[in-house]
């Protein structure tokens, strides 16, 4: 049995990977402020330790022994919106915890750490073309900067310290689990299919769909949605391929959707409208964002189990009505 921290592990990504790690029979320890988080997310034998990673005393704590086998470094603000309004912050709040953790695990002696990082790392090729692993980083808002940052930081701890590290670089993560148990639920929410969603419930005013001018096939912006039950088995995979030392992949599908096709397919899950009004470009945010996987999957044998993006939408519709309170009711 192996043993695994993980940040942020009650928040959406993380708890998909706990919950993950724990049905693989491993022991697994949470740590998360739960400022986005649920206690609700974590099946009830997940050790989940309440502590923000700004505090450095708190974070050594959760590194007292046994050392960990491996750490997974989820927690972050990564709302891009936000970061463009308040970037001191992000880069202040991502890189120093991010930078307790690390420093916190090379000190445990565990020395295998993935750290969860971006698509908005990349200035994306205006033809659309998915960004591939090698590709310049070159961030356009303050969010994918700070993980820049981040990745940067990992680097130098490797020279120094051996630290073997794996920058995984997720585009849009969606859906939700399919056994309905785990689900997307942020608060504030900023993010496209939860809000969709909820308008269509009639739980939101109408979705504002920012930009409409974009030089895509519709005019609204482009993304790669990528499952997130396909994101924690990613988490897996890596982990043996960072025997062979640290690595920096791109996790996408390959397959970019436009906000309105998002809207239709919603319609098509629903079988309902989705109210929607045309709204201005949100700052930050670039015209098109696809990934390509396709190195990460020949070094890893990592395959998504998630291609349609029907079947997506329909785990997060389904969450979302059998939730409508999200974790709180
Ligand atoms: N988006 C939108 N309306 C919203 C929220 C998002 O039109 O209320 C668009 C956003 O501009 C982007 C896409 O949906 O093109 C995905 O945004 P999200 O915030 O879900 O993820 P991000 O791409 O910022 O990580």
């Amino acid at each position: 049995m192996a043993r695994y921290l993980v940040t942020g592990g009650a928040g959406f990504i993380g708890s998909h990977l706990a919950s993950l790690l724990h049905r693989h029979g491993d022991d697994v320890v949470v740590i998360d402020n739960l400022s986005l988080g649920h206690r609700a997310a974590l099946p009830p034998s997940v050790k989940l330790v309440v502590a923000d990673l700004a505090d450095r005393t708190a974070v050594n704590a959760a590194f007292a022994s046994p050392r960990f086998d491996a750490v997974f470094h989820l927690a972050s603000l990564s709302a891009v919106g936000d970061s463009m309004r308040d970037p001191l912050r992000y880069c202040r709040e991502n890189l120093v915890c991010a930078m307790n953790v690390a420093e916190a695990a090379v000190a445990q002696g565990c020395l295998r750490f993935v750290v969860s990082s971006t698509a908005s790392l990349f200035n994306p090729p205006t033809d659309g073309k998915p960004v591939d692993a090698d590709a310049r980083p070159d961030p356009q808002n303050a969010y994918g900067e700070s993980k820049l940052m981040i990745e940067r930081a990992l680097a130098w701890a490797e020279q120094a310290h051996g630290l073997r590290y794996a920058a995984l670089r997720f585009f849009n993560a969606a859906g939700c689990d399919p056994e309905g148990r785990l689900g997307e639920d942020h608060a504030p929410e900023t993010h496209l299919i939860p809000l969709a969603i909820d308008a269509t419930l009639d739980r939101r005013p109408p979705l504002s769909v920012f930009g409409t001018d974009y030089a895509t096939r519709d005019g609204t912006a482009i993304r790669d949605y990528i499952h997130v039950s396909d994101i924690a088995s990613a988490h897996l995979a890596v982990l043996e391929r960072l025997e062979r030392g640290s690595c920096r992949f791109n996790l996408g599908t390959g397959q970019g959707t436009t906000v309105l096709e998002i809207l239709q397919s919603i319609r098509r899950v629903s079988g309902r409208d989705v109210p929607a009004l045309m709204a201005p470009r949100r700052a930050g945010d670039p015209a098109v964002l696809v990934a390509s996987s396709e190195r990460f999957i020949a070094e890893t044998g990592w395959q998504p189990r998630w291609r349609r993006l029907d079947d997506l939408i329909q785990t997060a519709w389904s969450w979302r009505l059998a939730h409508p309170g999200g974790y709180g009711g």
